[in-house]
């Protein structure tokens, strides 16, 4: 009796990294090498850094970021954003993010940031966006002639806790065909819900754009419905809380309340990062994250990043633990895969091709090299 490669759990890990996979959740200031930390601190006079070698700092962000402490996870964005300040700094920020995602089997991305986190030393939001757009392309270029690719999209973020999301929606709008794909607010969540940006999504969906909400993270259901109600969220950034709104009673036997319902039937993407949602507190596990039953109820469920430098982590690493810890093999990525691909803020006809052209021959390569393996045992 044959085995079928697409069950096998778990996946071997340089099959997972071989894999094409899809992102939709990465913040580019979460996302810096340790020695690009470094070497941008050298270059702009940035004194503050916790320690002055790679690997000592690449320990030190995620202890931070491990550390239960909310101060210490944000001192960490200090420093990753003190040292981005200028236009040759965000662009190799850039660069390097679609690189590293690159080679790590990423086929399409969508990194994220927020423009005016990179005003410090006096650079317009026009500039920030063009150095970063900028790199994204010098990256794309040097993937392409290593024999690779990678799609990225940009998404500007405003953060709740100011004033000025309109103005950075606009800019969302502006940049739409320049490689800007969507917009999305992040921050702390409890105490400032989406609705206090309701112009911002208002004027977003005047202007037929797409966004994406940070939502249901920090704070639970108010704040998913108020996204997806109230400002019409096209996808929730994490949205991992709609668990407070879904029953299992001792018989195994699930209820999903209104809300839950009407996510899973609007197939309403759920950004889910495991790792982070372990930071956080959103989650006590990856073994009990809810991406396992989620999954099982058939909810749009992607798996994503969020920031990479913080949380150790990797696409790759990302599937590798959901494969290990649900027993989830490669029809499970493929499926993953897909739904993100899906739910990307990418024209219809530019998602089908990168699904038929990239996602299923990719997967049906993977499955017979497995298939050989098993064969050759
Ligand atoms: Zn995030």
């Amino acid at each position: 009796m044959s085995i079928d490669p697409s069950l096998v759990s778990p996946v071997p890990l340089d099959l997972i990294i071989a894999a094409p996979k899809v992102l939709l959740h990465d913040h580019l200031d979460g996302g810096l090498r340790p020695q690009t930390v470094l070497d941008l601190a050298a270059e702009s006079g940035y004194t503050d850094l916790p320690a002055s070698d790679a690997d000592s700092l690449g320990r030190w962000f995620s202890e931070a970021a491990y550390s239960g402490s909310l101060e210490r996870y944000l001192e960490t964005f200090k420093h990753t954003v003190g040292v981005t300040q200028s236009v040759s700094a965000l662009a190799r920020v850039a660069r390097e993010c679609a690189e590293d995602l690159a080679a790590d089997g990423v086929v399409y991305a969508e990194v994220r940031f927020a423009p005016e986190l990179h005003v410090e030393k006096g650079l317009h939001e026009r500039e920030i966006i063009e150095a970063v757009l900028a790199g994204f392309a010098q990256g794309v270029a040097a993937v392409a002639a290593g024999g690779r690719s990678i799609r990225i999209g940009v998404l500007l973020t405003a953060m709740r806790t100011a004033a000025n999301a309109r103005s950075i929606a606009e800019l969302a709008v502006e940049y739409r065909e320049l490689g800007v794909v969507g917009f999305d607010i992040a921050g702390a969540e409890a105490g400032f819900p989406p609705t206090r940006h309701l112009d911002a999504f208002e004027y977003l969906r005047r202007e037929n754009a797409h966004f994406t909400i940070h939502a249901g993270e920090a704070f639970g259901l108010p704040s998913i419905w108020e996204a997806i109600q109230w400002c019409g969220a096209d996808r929730l950034g994490h949205g991992v809380r709609i668990m407070d709104d879904i029953t299992v009673a001792p018989d195994g036997s699930v209820t999903l309340g209104k809300l839950a319902a009407y996510v899973r039937d609007r197939r309403i993407p759920l950004e889910l990062c495991p790792t982070s949602n372990v930071q956080t507190g959103a989650a006590a596990s990856i073994a009990t994250h809810p991406i396992g039953l989620l999954r099982t109820l058939g909810f749009r469920v992607t798996v994503n990043t969020d920031n990479r430098l913080m949380s150790g982590t990797s696409m790759s690493h990302e599937m590798d633990l959901l494969s290990q810890a649900f027993g989830w093999g490669l029809k499970d990525m493929e499926w993953l895969t897909v739904n993100a691909m899906k739910s990307a803020f990418l024209g219809f006809d530019e998602r089908l091709e990168i699904i038929n052209k990239q996602i299923k021959p990719g997967y049906a390569q993977i499955r017979a090299e497995l298939s050989q393996r098993i064969d050759n045992q």
